[in-house]
């Protein structure tokens, strides 16, 4: 395994009115093997559009994406917003359908780590919206991916929810290391999770700052040390003040 490398030269979009629109332009990135790096920046920026390019759904841009993890057959994990789980099929069928093979071992365990143990025999339409976001962690960390994408997915949870659900993922990816790349516009959800903060310019999209995320995991649900620390970020690094 290694580092993940990311240079998009150049992205357009062809709007309605057939004007060109330019939405990435130099942008360089290195994703360091089984960190946790966020993405942090305004909406519109282009988060959305990287997540897409490095999954390999869009593949019209110039640049490259370097990703050595051709030993991994299921190489990218992407984590939408909204969990997108099947609606006629169990908690535990979903997880299995991401599967080529079954593993009930590696489904029991992760069941257990995420606290869905007790409801893997519900189907979705009966789970809370933060069992539901559960359910998709689970899913893409069942593949064992190369690279986990993970698109804003606690957006629409309320504060205590998404705090529970956050602890349980940093549980998982510590049992599980893998490279996680998190997009969020909200900067104290990046420092509980981060290894690495990285900044991202308004339209079009360019790395304006990376910056290493030094509480030590122990007292990253400390919110006090949270907001410390991101009052110390925007002292220390004034050019991030407007991207938020
Ligand atoms: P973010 O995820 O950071 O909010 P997006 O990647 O969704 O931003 O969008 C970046 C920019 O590209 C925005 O200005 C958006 O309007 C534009 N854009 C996104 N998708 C398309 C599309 N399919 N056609 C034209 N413009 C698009
Ligand atoms: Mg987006």
């Amino acid at each position: 395994m290694s580092d993940i490398h990311i240079h998009i030269n150049n992205k357009t979009y062809t709007t309605a009115d057939s004007r060109r629109h330019t939405a990435i332009s130099d942008f360089k990135l290195t994703l360091p093997e089984n960190k946790f790096v966020c993405l942090v920046g305004p909406s519109g920026c282009g988060k959305t559009t990287l997540l897409n390019i490095i999954a390999n759904l869009d593949t019209q841009y110039q640049g490259e994406i370097c990703l050595d993890i051709s030993h991994k057959k299921n190489n990218i994990g992407y984590i939408f917003q909204n969990p997108r789980l099947l609606p006629w099929r169990t908690v535990r069928e979903n997880i299995e359908l991401a599967l080529d093979s079954p593993q009930s071992d590696i489904i029991d365990s992760l069941l257990k780590t995420m606290q869905l143990t007790d409801i893997q025999h519900r189907y979705p339409e009966h789970l809370s919206l933060g069992m539901s976001r559960r359910v998709s962690i689970i899913r893409a960390f069942a593949i064992n991916p190369g690279i986990l994408l993970m698109d804003e997915p606690f957006v629409s949870l309320d504060a205590p929810t998404a705090r529970q659900v956050r602890g349980l993922l940093i549980q998982l990816w510590k049992q599980r290391p893998h490279t996680i790349l998190f997009v969020t516009h909200d900067l104290r959800e990046a420092i509980a999770l981060a290894d690495r903060l990285v900044f991202l310019s308004a339209s079009p999209m360019s790395v304006i700052s990376e910056i290493e995320v030094t509480i030590p995991r122990a007292e990253r649900n400390n919110e006090t040390a949270i907001e410390s620390f991101r009052q110390h970020l925007l002292v220390q690094h004034p050019e991030i003040k407007e991207l938020l």
